[in-house]
C-alpha cells in the first residue's frame, strides 16, 4: 500500500450546504485543491493502517460511518488518478512512470490538446497585491456596496427615460474608432475583473500565487488563482472571492451607465457608452452563464452545495437517460432528493444543448476565420473533441452493459419510439402554399379561326355536344391549295437538278446551294400543309355548345380570330390562381388541391391541378386577381390598360373534383395548393453537401 505523499497538507473547509463537514487536501507543489468528504477524511487519517481491511474495521470501530473495502479502493484509485500517493518503491515507480507516459501524450494529441485549450501564466501578482491592498480596501465596505448599487438604479433609471438615444448610440459608434473602443473597454473590464477576484482573495488572507491568460479555442481569456480560497472556513468567503469579478463588472456598469447620462457628447462619453454596453452584456450574459466554466457556473456550484456541478448533473443525467431507455434498474450514481435530481437532469441537459450550439458555433467560426482546408480540419477537430467524444464515452457505456440492454423489453420500446422519431426525418413533408383564386360557373371555351378562309360548313348547332377533336366547322381556302401546288413543283425540279450534280461537273459546284433551297422549300411546304389543317375547325374540350356566333353564313369570308361558338364544360367549375416563380418550381404536378370561399361563404371544394403554366405571364387574363382589384398581384403601371405583372407570375388551372357544382357567377377565394417538400433529413444533408462543396471550392 502506498503512503500518501509528505508535503500533502490536510485541513478541515467550509462544510457543505447540508452541513457536513469538508476538508481539503492541499497540494503545494502544484498548489492544487482537492475537497473531500467525511469519509475520505477519515480513512486518510489511517492510511498509515497498511491494509484496506485494517482501515476499513478502524473507521467503522472508532466513528459512526459504516464503509467497506470497495469504499478504500476507489479513494487510493482517486489519490494514485492525482498522483497524491508518494512514489518511491519499484512498484510505484513503475506506476508512476506509466503515468508520465501517459502524461506525455503523442504530439498530436498535445496539439490538439493545446489549440483547445492551453493556459499561459503571466505573472506572480502577489507581492503587488500586498502592497496595493491598502490602497483598495476601503472599496470592501458597506457604504461603497450602497452607494454602487444607488448608482447602477440612478443610471439604469435616467436611460430608461433616453433609451432611443442610448440605442442610436450604438448604431453611431459602428466605426473603426467604434470598435477600438469596444476592444479597449473589453480588456480594461476583464483586467479589473480579475483584479476583483484577487484582492477579494487578499481581503480574505489568501495568496494568489498566478494571474494569467487561458485560450479556448484560441479565444483568449484572463484567469485568477485562486484555489487557496479552499482554506478559508466559511463558504460565504469562498462565493465572495468567487463573485468579486462579477461585482466589480457590475458596479462599472453602474458607473459607466449614469456617467453616460449626466456627459455631455464626446470620446468620454463615448468610452462611458462602450464600458457600459461591454460589462452589461458580459457580465449578464457570459459571467453569470452556469453552461460553461465561468463564473456564474461556480456560483451555482457554491449556492447548491454541489462542487463539481457539471460532471456530477452528468452523470446523473446520463444514468437517468439509460434507465429511461433501457431500464437497467441500476442505482443512481449519487443519491439526491427527487426535486434536486429533476432539476440536475434538466441543468444537465441544458448544458449539452447550449454547448452543441456554441461549439458548433465556434467551429462554424473558426473555419470561416482560418485557411479553408485548415478551417475544416479544425472544424473536424473541435465536432469531434467536444460533441463526438462525449457521444461516443456513453456509448461505449452502453456497450458494455449491452446484454441486459438487449434483454430488456423497455429497449425494444425506445427502439421502437427511436425509429418513428427517425421516420419522420426521413418522410417526404407536404406542405401547402395558398394563392388567391377566382372560381368560374364552368371551363368555357370559345373556338376561333386560326386561318383565314371561306366558311364551308358548319358541323355543329347550339347544345349538341361535342368531343374532343370533333370537327366543328371547315374552311376552304384556295390560295394555300394554289401555293402548295407551286411549292411541290419547285421541289421536284430542284431533285431533278440534284440528281443531275452526279453527272454534270458545273453543276456540282452548286450542289450545296440546291440542298439549301430544297430544306427551305421543304419547311415553307410544311407550314402550308399545316394551314389547310386548320381550315378544320375541331373542338379543344369535351362539353356542350352553348354558343354559336348567329353572324356567320356560308360562303362567308372569315378573317383570322373570327368566333365559331362556345363550348361549355359541363358540370365542375375552373380555378384559376397565379403563383410566384419560386413556389411554381415546388408545387406539386397533377396534385390535389382546395378552394376556399372568400369569407367563408360556401364549404370548401376538392380539386385537381389541371394545368401549370411553364412560362411566365405576360398579361394577366384574370385581371380580377391583381392588387388593383382587391388580389396579390401587384401590377406594372403603365398607360396601355394592360394588366401586366410586375413580377413573374405562373398561371395555374385546377378543376373542381365533384361533377356537378352548382355555381351562379364567378366568386374569389384562396387556393391550397401541395408543395412538394423533400423530408427533413434530407432537406439538412442536401443543405450542409451544398455548404460543404459551396465553401471549400472542390
Ligand atoms: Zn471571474
Amino acid at each position: 500500500m502506498l503512503p500518501i505523499r509528505d508535503e500533502l497538507d490536510l485541513f478541515p473547509s467550509a462544510p457543505s450546504k447540508q452541513g457536513e463537514p469538508r476538508w481539503v487536501i492541499h497540494d503545494p507543489i502544484r498548489n492544487k485543491f482537492y475537497e473531500i468528504e467525511w469519509r475520505v477524511f477519515e480513512v486518510l487519517r489511517r492510511w498509515h493502517y497498511g491494509s484496506d481491511h485494517h482501515i476499513a474495521t478502524a473507521v467503522n470501530r472508532e466513528t459512526s460511518l459504516n464503509i467497506d473495502n470497495d469504499f478504500i479502493e476507489n479513494v487510493r484509485n482517486y489519490l494514485s488518478s492525482h498522483q497524491l500517493l508518494r512514489a518511491d518503491n519499484k512498484e510505484s515507480t513503475k506506476l508512476f512512470l506509466e503515468n508520465i507516459k501517459k502524461a506525455k501524450k503523442s504530439w498530436l494529441v498535445w496539439l490538439l490538446h493545446h489549440y483547445l485549450f492551453f493556459r499561459v501564466p503571466l505573472i506572480k501578482p502577489d507581492h503587488f497585491l500586498n502592497k496595493t491592498f491598502p490602497y483598495v480596501k476601503f472599496l470592501f465596505s458597506p457604504t461603497i456596496l450602497w452607494s454602487i448599487c444607488i448608482t447602477g438604479l440612478l443610471g439604469i433609471f435616467l436611460l430608461s427615460r433616453q433609451w432611443d438615444i442610448f440605442f442610436h448610440h450604438f448604431v453611431d459608434l459602428f466605426s473603426v474608432k467604434g470598435i477600438l473602443f469596444f476592444l479597449i473597454a473589453l480588456v480594461i473590464s476583464k483586467v479589473l475583473h480579475e483584479f476583483g477576484h484577487a484582492y477579494a482573495a487578499k481581503y480574505y488572507g489568501c495568496r494568489v500565487p498566478i494571474m494569467g491568460v487561458a485560450f479556448l479555442v484560441m479565444w483568449p481569456m484572463l484567469y485568477t488563482d485562486t484555489n487557496e480560497s479552499w482554506k478559508l472556513k466559511h463558504r460565504r468567503q469562498r462565493f465572495n472571492i468567487a463573485s468579486a469579478g462579477l461585482a466589480v463588472e457590475l458596479s462599472l456598469a453602474a458607473i459607466a451607465t449614469l456617467l453616460w447620462t449626466l456627459l455631455p457628447p464626446g470620446n468620454i462619453r463615448d468610452m462611458a457608452f462602450v464600458i457600459a454596453t461591454v460589462t452589461w452584456i458580459s457580465s449578464l450574459f457570459i459571467n453569470c452563464n452556469p453552461f460553461m466554466r465561468f463564473d456564474g457556473y461556480y456560483l451555482l456550484s457554491d449556492i447548491s452545495g454541489i462542487p463539481n456541478l457539471h460532471e456530477r448533473s452528468f452523470n446523473v443525467a446520463k444514468w437517468w437517460l439509460r434507465e429511461t431507455l433501457f431500464d437497467l434498474g441500476e442505482p443512481a450514481p449519487e443519491v439526491f432528493s427527487n426535486r434536486t435530481q429533476t432539476i440536475l437532469i434538466a441543468f444537465a441537459f441544458s448544458v449539452w444543448v447550449y454547448r452543441a450550439i456554441v461549439f458548433i458555433g465556434i467551429a462554424i467560426l473558426v473555419y470561416y476565420f482560418f485557411v479553408k482546408i485548415l478551417g475544416i480540419i479544425l472544424f473536424a477537430i473541435e465536432i469531434v473533441w467536444f460533441i463526438g467524444m462525449p457521444i461516443t464515452k456513453e456509448l461505449f457505456e452502453w456497450w458494455k452493459r449491452k446484454s441486459s440492454i438487449i434483454g430488456n423489453t423497455r429497449t425494444w420500446y425506445s427502439l421502437g419510439a427511436l425509429s418513428i422519431l427517425l421516420m419522420l426525418c426521413f418522410l417526404p413533408l407536404t406542405s401547402k402554399i395558398s394563392s388567391y383564386a377566382l372560381i368560374e360557373s364552368s371551363a368555357y371555351n370559345s373556338v376561333y379561326s386560326d386561318v383565314p378562309g371561306k366558311l364551308e360548313k358548319l358541323f355543329v348547332e347550339k347544345d349538341s355536344t361535342v368531343k374532343v377533336g370533333q370537327v366543328i366547322a371547315r374552311l376552304r381556302n384556295h390560295k394555300y391549295n394554289y401555293q402548295l401546288d407551286q411549292i411541290k413543283n419547285e421541289i421536284g425540279l430542284q431533285l431533278k437538278l440534284r440528281n443531275l450534280t452526279s453527272v454534270d461537273t458545273r453543276l456540282r459546284q452548286e450542289s450545296s446551294m440546291i440542298i439549301a433551297r430544297l430544306s427551305k422549300l421543304k419547311s415553307e411546304k410544311k407550314s402550308i400543309e399545316e394551314r389547310i389543317r386548320k381550315l378544320t375547325v375541331v373542338s379543344p374540350i369535351e362539353g356542350k355548345i352553348s354558343e354559336i356566333n348567329k353572324e356567320l353564313t356560308i360562303g362567308q369570308w372569315l378573317g383570322v380570330g373570327e368566333k365559331f361558338a362556345s363550348i361549355k364544360k359541363d358540370g365542375q367549375a375552373q380555378i384559376t390562381s397565379y403563383v410566384s416563380e419560386e413556389n411554381i418550381f415546388r408545387l406539386k404536378r397533377n396534385g390535389t388541391c382546395r378552394f376556399y370561399y372568400k369569407g367563408g361563404i360556401l364549404p370548401p371544394l376538392d380539386c385537381k391541378v389541371t394545368n401549370m403554366a411553364r412560362a411566365s405571364e405576360q398579361i394577366m387574363d384574370k385581371p380580377i386577381l391583381s392588387s388593383s382589384a382587391g388580389g396579390e398581384i401587384t401590377l406594372e403601371p403603365n398607360n396601355l390598360n394592360l394588366v401586366k405583372p410586375r413580377e413573374a407570375i405562373y398561371k395555374i388551372t385546377a378543376r373542381t373534383i365533384n361533377p356537378k357544382i352548382k355555381l351562379e357567377q364567378s366568386q374569389l377565394g384562396t387556393l391550397n395548393l401541395q408543395i412538394e417538400n423533400k423530408s427533413l433529413a434530407g432537406s439538412f444533408w442536401r443543405w450542409t453537401t451544398a455548404t460543404i462543396l459551396r465553401e471549400s471550392g472542390f
